[in-house]
């Protein structure tokens, strides 16, 4: 099926909707960053071994570290009814906060095979935060699902914790960023909000659960990512203001996002210009160097993050690349709207997957580099297609101008690599 966008302008690409067999992780792989990013938190997956096993194999690379997620493992005799689920994670818990005083907050996260058997973790989060008093606290979300993409476990995450957010006293404002960062990138950006005079500025998810943030009418709303539309509504419920903004992918999304801040704060656009003018220019100088080795290159997006749209928009526009097929999971026009503005107005929008049929797209298209997920990327490189894993892309710090290089650079990286293959 296609359908022009509604209300679109002559410059905003026309979308085609697909809809059938998909591949993506589900949303239990934010965990691989949300447990980094909030120290004092655990999550306690409630799964089967499959869903262990995910989190064991996209999280890998973190085990030696001491560990903040584990699963407690539904076994047969929970999953056919015959034991009180309740009652064995009850112990679990009760065993997990005996054996690490350092949890402050415990996420307990529903999977598919727990929402079969009904076992509802809300309520378990309730009794279980009463019987634990305030030491701990104990919230719940799912994880389960793959009929989105698994970028959509952190906005469930972040909307569990809308609720317990303080409200902000009347007539004071903040500016709240929503959507997670790196520790060093949210720092550079601290910085700039204080040069220009903006703020209090807060971070949702914030670096430890027991700081959040305030939300009240006074809260101005700043989208730091793609894929948190449902906590925005959540926080707009409580009386927060969304501020309309490109993300802060490139010197382009960067400067255009820190503009936006800038309007609601009533801060002169020169003077925006003038704090930013160092920063952007020392990232312009290091993406031109990658401008000349991705200029002219193409580029196709299989729906995987919901970052494929400002990454589109970032590599076409700052480093000349041309897209071929540009797949998002789902166009969410809550958030999306400044983005789709900014991509070539010929770029082949599809939502949703019918994955078979855009592979034969792909195949025939051949680009020189595919942003796909992890499932897709080996069968399609030993096709002779380069690839880049686009959960590469959530976990590295790439927002903000210091970051706009490296970001350019993770594009040029598997082309080198293919092309010191091809000698
Ligand atoms: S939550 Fe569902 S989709 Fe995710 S690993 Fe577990 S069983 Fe699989």
């Amino acid at each position: 099926m296609t359908a022009a966008a509604s209300g679109d302008c002559a410059a905003t690409p026309e979308i085609h909707h697909e809809r059938g067999e998909r591949q993506t992780f589900c949303g239990l792989a934010g965990i691989v960053w949300l447990h980094r990013k909030m120290q004092d938190s655990f999550f306690l997956v409630v799964g089967s071994r499959t869903c262990a096993h995910l989190m064991q194999s996209a999280a890998g690379v973190m085990i030696f570290a001491e560990p903040r997620f584990g699963t407690a493992v539904l076994q047969d005799r929970d999953l056919a009814g015959l034991a009180d689920a309740n009652d064995e994670l009850d112990r679990v818990v009760r065993e997990l906060l005996a054996r690490r005083p350092d949890i402050g907050s415990l996420f307990l996260v529903a999977t598919c095979p727990s929402e079969v058997i009904k076992l509802d973790l809300d309520t378990a989060a309730a009794r279980l935060q009463q019987a634990h008093g305030e030491r701990v606290r104990i919230l719940a979300y799912s994880g389960s699902g793959l009929d989105t993409c698994f970028t959509q476990g952190e906005d469930t995450c972040l909307q569990a914790l809308v609720p317990l957010l303080p409200e902000l006293p009347t007539l004071q404002r903040s500016l709240l960023i929503v959507g997670s960062l790196a520790d060093v990138v949210e720092d550079q950006f601290t910085r700039l909000f204080d040069r220009l005079g903006i703020g209090p500025v807060h971070f949702l998810p914030p670096r430890r659960v027991a700081d959040l943030p305030p939300v009240g009418p006074g809260t101005f709303l700043l989208a730091a990512q793609p894929f948190v539309g449902e906590t925005i509504d959540a926080l707009r419920a409580r009386g927060a203001h969304l501020i309309e903004s490109p993300f802060p992918l490139g010197v382009e999304g960067t400067r255009a996002w820190l503009m936006a801040a800038a309007g609601a704060w009533g801060v002169a656009p020169e003077l925006v210009e003038e704090a930013i003018a160092a920063p952007a220019a020392r990232a312009e100088k290091a993406l031109a160097r990658y401008r000349e080795q991705l200029g002219g290159k193409r580029i196709s997006f299989l729906p995987d993050s919901q970052l494929e749209i400002p990454l589109g928009r970032f590599l076409a526009r700052e480093c000349g690349m041309q897209i071929g097929e540009l797949g998002v999971p789902y166009l969410d026009r809550r958030i999306m709207e400044p983005e789709l503005a900014l991509l070539p107005a010929d770029t082949q929008l599809t939502e949703g997957q019918d994955l078979e049929r855009q592979l034969d797209r792909l195949r025939a298209d051949r680009p020189d580099i595919t942003v796909c997920g992890l499932g897709l990327a080996n069968p399609l490189e030993a096709e002779g297609l380069t690839t880049k894993w686009s959960i590469e892309l959530v976990f590295t710090p790439i927002q903000g101008f210091d970051q706009a290089a490296d970001l350019a650079e993770l594009f040029a990286r598997p082309l080198n690599r293919r092309q010191r293959l091809a000698f």
